[in-house]
């Protein structure tokens, strides 16, 4: 599934689609979680569709923290999410949710808890005529050879099936040493081998016979001119550190545009 190319047709013609992604969210950036709670609850009406296109979470170990008999701050925090995100269904909006190199084990409890449609990466939309491929972007990362032996470790079934029949505080201990050790990470020099690569973004146009794309996970927003077509990349979202950073694409009959966040 996760390689391969499949398509959708948007519901209807004339609603916008929006897209999102690299929130990282967790119970410690509340500016950034009321900006998503914006998002969801105010900015969204009125579209047909919203997809957040990976790393929504900042981690996730396993959809039974969604149960109510999980205690703790943490469990609260998700659930809340996931109440809040299936509000978007209950108002007649679509929600597509594609795993990143973060959130890569939201599994099924998870996609129906919150109302959504699991994306495979790389997946084609056709939106208003036009044919969109869309990925996380981690994958097109193809200078960085160990993040990519990483990638198919992690996205490998056996490995998940592994590390899920660990107990749950155990996984989550080990998320939250993998969480501080790539807190220096977010400061990590913006050297070439991090972003995609000509070839891999080439290859992908190719292969999916498209002329647009939209990812994220390089967390350095534009709007490319390629060879083969336009490639926008999404911006990553952080409004508790440092200079505020969000933003959303919207597509419509007008095309794609890239617009900041609506604050209270
Ligand atoms: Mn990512």
């Amino acid at each position: 599934m996760i390689d391969g190319t499949h398509s959708v047709e948007t519901a209807d013609a004339m609603r916008p689609l929006f897209f999102i992604s690299d929130l990282h969210l967790n119970d410690t950036i509340p500016r950034t979680v009321a900006a998503f709670e914006h998002f969801i609850e105010v900015t969204a009406n009125g579209a047909d569709s919203v997809f957040i296109l990976g790393d929504l979470f900042e981690f996730w170990v396993g959809d039974d923290v969604l149960k109510p008999s999980v205690a703790g701050p943490r469990a609260a925090f998700v659930r809340r999410m996931t109440a809040l995100m299936h509000t978007l269904s209950e108002r007649g909006i679509a929600l597509y949710i594609m795993h990143g190199n973060r959130d890569f084990l939201l599994g099924k409890g998870f996609m129906r808890a919150a109302g959504a449609l699991p994306l495979p990466d790389p997946f084609v939309i056709t939106a208003f005529g036009t044919r969109i491929v869309v990925a996380h972007g981690d994958a097109l990362c193809t200078a960085d050879p160990a993040y990519q032996r990483f990638r198919r470790f992690a996205r490998n079934s056996v490995a998940q099936r592994a590390f899920l029949s660990l107990p749950l505080t155990m996984r989550l201990s080990i998320a939250e040493r993998m969480r501080s050790n790539s807190e220096a990470g977010r400061m990590r020099p913006a050297e070439a081998k991090y972003d995609v690569t000509r070839e891999a973004v080439a290859q992908l146009f190719k292969r999916t016979d498209t002329h647009t794309m939209i990812h994220g996970h390089t967390h350095l927003p534009a709007r490319h001119r390629e060879t083969d077509g336009v490639r926008w990349v999404m911006p990553d979202w952080e409004l508790d550190h440092g200079e505020p950073r969000g933003g959303y694409l919207r597509v419509d009959a007008e095309g794609i545009r890239a617009l900041p966040l609506e604050l209270e």
